[in-house]
């Protein structure tokens, strides 16, 4: 179901109309293709206060020229300013006349409410010069239970990151990491500062100490050698997740229903791939899967999801069991099965599905909102054994309302205001959560472990 009053905002009587009446007007995002892979200008990286991370590796290897400028804390201080033009680039510094297109704030070494005036003094000349479908990621520290002072300006940072996501506009994004080791979050900066992260806005990702060896990055294959299983994988997010990860280097196993055998099986030819006909509620689904790829599968993605919506009152319980069924009692029985087998090699990935509705809950979804916070809690509990004991890390991704063809059923006005509810004015597409999944299925995402990130481009519902 095509977004009509997003075509129309893109004519001229369009955007006239639309602006006279103070209408949306969704920006037209950027979003990774082979021709325009990075953000179109430079990077302006930033510090409120003390650093507490070596940064500057790290942003030189986002293949964006860096320009660093220093603040030290004091609104209206001159910020230091110094450029580096890393590998065969020549951009002008930020400092200069080029707008960034990326602005990186690190405010790790932020301990207290009067080194938050930093972030202020930092971002406040340059946010307006930020160009259309920029990034802005801030950095924080995780907080320190121990000092209160540390944590109120820590979580400040939190309201601070999600209220400029709400006013910046433009198909702009902003997010904030947690890091303590950068080298640990590269694969996360590289996602969030590069077309990939279009339609993920307002987002706290906390990512872990590297407990071992940070894999180099590959930007060109880095799943090249491993091999993925997308459940409901023939249409869809999932036949799109399927796409991203084969362009990433993995080989794919595209898995249907019976019904969506012959779509699963030219979906896989085309990628090279294979199909596995199987109903995901099977009780044998995990061996079938185990037997099919024994001992050697890396990426596992729940994605096979359905909805079957009434209000409670009007709820028989069959359309309860089957929608938590397929959607949390399988994937709650195929991780156990696989990572029981082995057949998830250590450096495994594992991300499911959740939804919005499973965060914020919506009318006539009590039983798919259950079923999808079920998915939450299944990750943040299995997340950090499933690390320790199988070396697999377990993330979500929580959709918000994606064009695909589950949304085209919804009902027009409700439609609508799941298109428009949210900072970017319109609905993600399925590329958006694909782009999200194969981040967090990267080799060199091992530090992001337990994390719910939502790709809804900050949805009004729910944090
Ligand atoms: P879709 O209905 O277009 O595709 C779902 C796929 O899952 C289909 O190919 C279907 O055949 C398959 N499937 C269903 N039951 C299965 C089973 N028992 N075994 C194997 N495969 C099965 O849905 P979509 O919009 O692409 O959604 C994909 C996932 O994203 C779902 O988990 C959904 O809940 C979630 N999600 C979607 C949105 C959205 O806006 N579209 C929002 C939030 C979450």
């Amino acid at each position: 179901m095509p977004d009509r009053y997003l075509s129309f905002t893109r004519t001229a009587p369009g955007r006239f109309l639309t602006r006279r009446l103070g209408l949306p007007q969704p920006a037209a995002l950027h979003r990774w293709s082979p021709d325009r892979p990075v953000l179109d200008g430079p990077l302006l990286h930033l510090t409120a206060g003390p650093s507490a991370v070596d940064l500057a590796p790290v942003l030189a290897r986002t293949g964006l020229t860096v320009a660093t400028r220093r603040s030290e804390g004091t609104a209206g201080a001159a910020p230091a300013v110094a450029a580096r033009r890393p590998e065969g680039t020549a951009v002008d510094p930020a400092g200069g006349a080029a707008r960034p297109a990326a602005v990186v704030l690190d405010a790790t070494g932020v301990r207290d409410v009067g080194t938050l005036a930093g972030v202020h003094a930092a971002l406040h000349p340059v946010v307006r010069s930020v160009t259309p479908s920029g990034r802005i990621v801030v950095l924080g520290a995780p907080l320190d239970p121990a000092d209160h002072h540390q944590s109120a300006a820590q979580q400040a940072l939190e309201g601070f990151t999600r209220s400029l996501g709400k006013e910046i506009g433009g198909g702009r994004t902003v997010n904030l990491v947690r890091l303590t080791d950068a080298g640990a979050a590269e694969s996360t900066l590289r996602f969030l500062l590069s077309p990939r992260s279009a339609y993920v806005s307002g987002q706290v990702i906390d990512v872990l100490a590297a407990a071992g060896p940070v894999p180099p990055a590959d930007p060109g294959r880095p799943l090249a050698g491993r091999t993925a299983l997308v459940t409901g994988a023939a249409r869809g997010i999932g036949a799109a997740v399927a796409e991203t990860l084969a362009r990433d280097g993995a080989r794919v196993v595209v898995l249907d229903v019976p019904q969506a055998a012959q779509d699963a099986r030219r979906l896989a030819d085309r990628l090279g791939g294979a199909a596995l006909t199987l109903d995901i509620t099977a009780a044998d689904a995990g061996e079938r899967i185990a037997a099919e790829l024994p001992g050697r599968l890396d990426v596992l993605i729940h994605n096979a999801g359905v909805t079957r919506d009434r209000r409670l009152v009007n709820m028989p319980a069959e359309r309860w069991s089957s929608v938590l069924d397929v959607n949390l009692a399988s994937v709650l029985r195929t991780t156990d099965a696989l990572l029981a087998k082995g057949t998830l090699r250590p450096g495994g990935r594992i991300v499911a599905t959740a939804s919005i509705a499973g965060l914020a809950g919506n009318a006539g979804q009590t039983n798919y909102g259950a079923s999808k916070a079920g998915i939450v809690g299944l990750v943040r509990s299995l997340a950090p054994r499933a690390l320790a004991e199988h070396g697999v890390t377990v993330n979500a991704v929580a959709p918000g309302f994606i064009e695909t063809r589950m949304t085209a059923a919804v009902p027009l006005l409700i439609r609508e205001a799941g298109r428009r509810m949210n900072s970017l004015a319109q609905g993600g597409l399925p590329v958006d959560v694909a782009e999200t999944t194969a981040w967090l299925a990267d080799p060199a995402s091992g530090a992001v472990n337990g994390q719910v990130v939502r790709v809804c481009g900050q949805s009004l519902l729910g944090a």
